[in-house]
């Protein structure tokens, strides 16, 4: 029954039929509540190793200045020992050395979609310039696509530094590429002097899942309908990596793939991507700086993760928000839900800036796609088309904001702050950016549309509060998830509004955000803040909310 069709807001439906009483709770609570960000196991995810030999790639690498050494290696079962390194002779600069900031890699890629067969082909290079990974013997990915059989498939590594003559007069290796689960390791050989900058560039194909409308994963920011290829976890992210403090050990951060939850980690970068799609299609993503004849280029710095969308079939709605162009990527017909996603932001990203500090980009994306929930990236975000479609007007304009979509657009641009401009560990504390997401979504309702506050907390009000500390890989099943992370998160942000008071609470966001800003923030750092605001004050709030 769509209930929806003939009434005015899922709130109304809600209270006035109750056999739609579990559709929108069961829908709020592993949809969307949950939103975006959150997911429930599916079968069959498996953690395949990959061999296979060396081939030239099949997308065109961009033509690098100067010339560096690259090789190619085989990738090897994660059960085998090292590899013998090939004697290869290298052909091609596959591999160029990019100009990267040492506070942040450089990401580029070279990217062939393919809509008829579901396929990327997708050749990568990201270079790095801080001296605590350059001085490391690997470098580690988490490579979430590859969380799922049949998804992701290696093909070739290749290596170069930066100044060549580092690696004297032969070609510089890897001595062992590992590919376990959600994790690739790049062991690297000694070389006769500290490189300054090290690139490792990776050729790879991914074949999208069909996107599933049952439950969610992350996997579901991976798939293909008729709405398009939606391109989310797609890429080997590298891994940040903590390093040592003193008389302590450095680590990369790894996020093995696990169904419910967001198993990755973003550091930020700088991202170049060409992007090729055959007509009619138009690839959608932040950044564009052109397009031409079927290739097109983006430009995204400072960024986390960097999203795609290759489609036909969607129309654009835009408007301009404290100068910031906002474009929403919707089904033709569903035009007012468009134009309710472009409002949602109108009320919200002002709110936003000026609780938390600047939008963190230069634009901002809503993507309608074959999906359960949402999901964000940098100045990208994606949502269910089943939102799109149940998507009513309010009978005044007064009653605007009782609705799913309006609510999760409003959660999704949160995460452009909690998530983009301060990023945090995701699979082990993703309370960090889930809470203050979902506190985002508390502070729109009660500051803009208050008589909506009881809709929007009636699915959760129930809910016992959990321990919020608990990385996604404690968790079995998504209502569980949200329970602690979600709504025992926001509880605890809400309680520590109280304790502070508003405007310290306030000044206490602003400094946060500053002091995190395009770094990863631990719970460590923020929960050692908390305690010097907060003083004696603090203690009951541990006991609650901690384990
Ligand atoms: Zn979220």
């Amino acid at each position: 029954m769509d209930a929806s069709r003939d009434e005015d807001s899922p709130y109304r439906a809600v209270a006035d039929r109750s056999s739609c009483l579990d559709r929108i709770f069961l829908l709020m609570l592993l949809a969307g509540l949950l939103a975006g960000c959150a997911s429930r196991p599916t079968a069959g995810a498996v953690t395949p190793t990959t061999f296979v030999q060396p081939q030239p790639s099949a997308t065109a690498a961009p033509s690098p200045s100067p010339r560096r050494p690259t090789t190619t290696f085989p990738v090897v079962p994660s059960v085998a020992p090292p590899t013998p390194v090939p004697s290869a002779t290298p052909t091609v600069d596959v591999c160029p050395v990019l100009p990267a900031d040492p506070l942040r890699p450089r990401y580029r890629f070279d990217v062939t979609a393919d809509p008829a067969t579901h396929r990327l082909r997708i050749w990568q290079a990201v270079t790095v310039a801080d001296p605590a990974r350059l001085e490391m013997a690997e470098v580690v990915f988490n490579v979430p696509a590859n969380g799922v059989a049949g998804v992701f498939a290696l093909e070739a590594v290749h290596l170069a530094i930066a100044p060549a003559q580092a690696v004297g007069t032969g070609p510089l290796r890897p001595t062992a590429v590992m590919l376990d689960g959600a994790t690739l390791r790049v062991r690297l050989p000694s070389v006769a002097m500290r490189p300054a900058a090290l690139t490792v560039c990776l050729d790879y194909t991914v074949r999208l899942p069909p996107a599933g409308h049952e439950g969610i994963s992350a996997m579901h920011a991976l798939g293909w309908s008729e709405l398009g290829m939606v391109a989310g976890y797609w890429y080997p992210v590298l891994a940040p990596y903590v390093p040592a403090a003193a008389g302590g050990t450095g680590r990369w951060l790894i996020t093995p793939y696990h169904p419910v939850g967001d198993p990755i980690v973003y550091e930020t970068a700088d991202y170049e991507i060409t992007i090729r799609a055959p007509a009619p299609y138009q690839v959608i993503a932040a950044g564009l700086m052109r397009a031409e004849a079927g290739v097109w280029h983006f430009r995204l710095a400072r960024a986390r993760g960097f999203a795609f969308v290759v489609s036909d079939r969607l129309v654009a709605s835009q408007a301009d928000v404290l100068g910031i162009p906002v474009r929403v990527y919707h089904l033709a017909e569903h035009g007012r839900a468009g134009q309710s996603a472009l409002r949602s932001v109108q009320e919200a990203l002002p709110l936003f800036a000026e609780a938390y500090g600047p939008y963190p980009y230069t634009e901002l994306l809503i993507v309608e796609a074959a999906q359960f929930g949402g999901m964000e990236y940098s100045a990208l975000m994606t949502f269910s088309r089943d939102w799109f479609a149940a998507y009513q007007p309010p009978a005044t304009d007064a009653d605007f904001g009782a609705d799913l979509l309006v609510r999760f657009v409003v959660h999704e641009l949160g995460h452009q702050w909690w998530y983009g401009a301060v990023g945090n560990d995701q699979a082990h504390e993703p309370w960090l950016d889930e809470a203050l997401a979902r506190y985002g979504e508390v502070l729109y309702y009660e500051t803009l549309h208050p008589t909506h506050l009881a809709w929007w907390e009636a699915p959760s009000a129930g809910m016992a509060t959990q321990p919020i500390n608990q990385p996604i890989y404690r968790f079995s099943d998504t209502t569980s998830y949200v329970q602690a992370v979600y709504v025992s998160g926001t509880r605890f942000w809400l309680d520590v509004r109280r304790l502070l008071g508003r405007p310290a609470f306030a000044v206490f966001l602003q400094e946060y955000r500053e002091r995190y800003q395009d770094q990863i923030v631990s719970e460590a750092a923020i929960l050692a803040l908390l305690r010097e605001r907060l003083g004696p004050a603090s203690a009951a709030l541990w006991s609650t909310y901690f384990r």
